[in-house]
């Protein structure tokens, strides 16, 4: 018998993933600390959104009693969801990260040969869960204010918005999110990662509209990006598809219990939300180039092009995210975390210099 190689088994691979691009998620900071030879602390790391402060210590101390030879029960999760979200918990699903959601969500309304549209600039998981799926994304430009073009093509079963929008870091007004909801019969899907920056939600149109799903994090507000922690909010009968098609144990016990604890602590959530917020407004009055946020990050039009002026952020040790990879977004989109204090001073210091050389 012949020795079979690769190719006799990757023949299996599905014909419609053979072409899916892997994500380009940015430089790595731990990595990109290795190369600069200098130690991953001194990295200012304002490339990934995440909230500086970290969770409610509530959550920390959370984990000291987790039962972990028990599979996890999710109910305490769904409650503290319920009271934070005004929803019942028929009304609410969960998931590893709102990353999860969002291919469980495509896995229910995507096969192949559909189409989903996704208007760009924006967060680059929505077309690879769509072909993930088999299905295609039908990429829509923005308006010149980055708000979302209301005609929806025939045919299309999914749409994505994300409200704050990221990278352009701006919130879709009610009426243009209503827009959408009129034209289309398709699911829509309004993703509100970044909501408690923005402070407006428009979650409450979930109770009108039985094709909205909307999806939630505590990865930002919340301080937990490394405990994947998603949910979202739908009308029951879609809430009944994702627990069918979900994996049943996907978050750990520890992390659903740091979820309950951080949920119970409002007030260090807003007071993070609120620090930020300051923090964001500081920074935008020293960067002219950067558009309103409603977010807890900045997208700069920059002059040059982005990726340069990464480039040489990251050599001083400071990572920000190109947008260049975002489909649609051009090679001068630069979008900037905020920080702490001190992280923001280091970071319009160097763009000073920068500007200056
Ligand atoms: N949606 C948007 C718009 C995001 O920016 C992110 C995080 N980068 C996510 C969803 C995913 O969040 P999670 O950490 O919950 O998977």
């Amino acid at each position: 018998m012949p020795v079979k190689d690769k190719a006799d088994f990757a023949k299996n691979i599905l014909p419609f993933l053979a072409d899916l691009e892997e994500d380009e998620a940015g430089p790595d900071p731990l990595l990109a600390a290795k190369r600069l030879g200098i130690s991953p602390q001194d990295m200012v790391v304002l490339s990934r959104n995440e909230n500086p402060y970290g969770p409610s210590p509530a959550a920390r101390a959370a984990l000291q009693d987790v039962p972990m030879h028990r599979y996890p029960d999710s109910r305490p999760f769904l409650e503290a969801l319920s009271r934070y979200t005004g929803f019942f918990p028929p009304w609410l699903v969960t998931g590893a990260g709102m990353d999860e959601i969002i291919s469980t969500i495509c896995r229910i309304f995507l096969g192949p040969g559909d189409r989903a549209l996704i208007p760009v600039p924006t967060y680059n998981l929505y077309a690879l869960a769509t072909g993930l799926c088999g299905a295609r994304p039908f990429y829509q430009p923005r308006t010149a204010s980055f708000a979302v073009n209301p005609d929806i093509p025939d045919g299309v079963k999914m749409v994505f918005l994300c409200s704050p929008n990221n990278p352009t870091s701006n919130a879709l007004s009610e009426d243009n999110v209503q827009a959408v909801l009129d034209e289309t019969d398709a699911i829509v899907f309004l993703d509100e990662a970044y909501v408690e920056f923005a402070g407006k939600s428009l979650a409450g149109l979930v109770r009108e509209h039985q094709n909205l799903v909307v999806g939630r994090t505590l990865s930002k507000a919340f301080g937990l990006a490394g405990m994947r922690l998603g949910y979202a909010i739908a009308s029951p009968w879609i809430a009944e598809q994702y627990r069918r098609v979900a994996p049943m144990f996907s978050i750990s016990s520890p992390s659903l219990a740091a979820g309950v604890a951080a949920l119970q602590d409002l007030d260090w959530m807003r007071e993070c939300v609120k620090r930020t917020v300051s923090e964001r407004e500081r920074m935008r009055e020293r960067l002219p180039c950067a558009l309103p946020s409603q977010a807890n990050f900045l997208y700069l039009q920059t002059g040059p092009e982005s990726r340069g002026i990464a480039e040489q952020l990251l050599k001083q040790g400071i990572v920000v995210r190109d947008c260049s990879t975002f489909y649609g977004c051009g090679d001068r989109g630069l979008r900037i975390t905020v920080g702490r204090r001190e992280e923001n001073d280091r970071l319009l210091e160097e763009l000073y210099m920068l500007e200056k050389s």
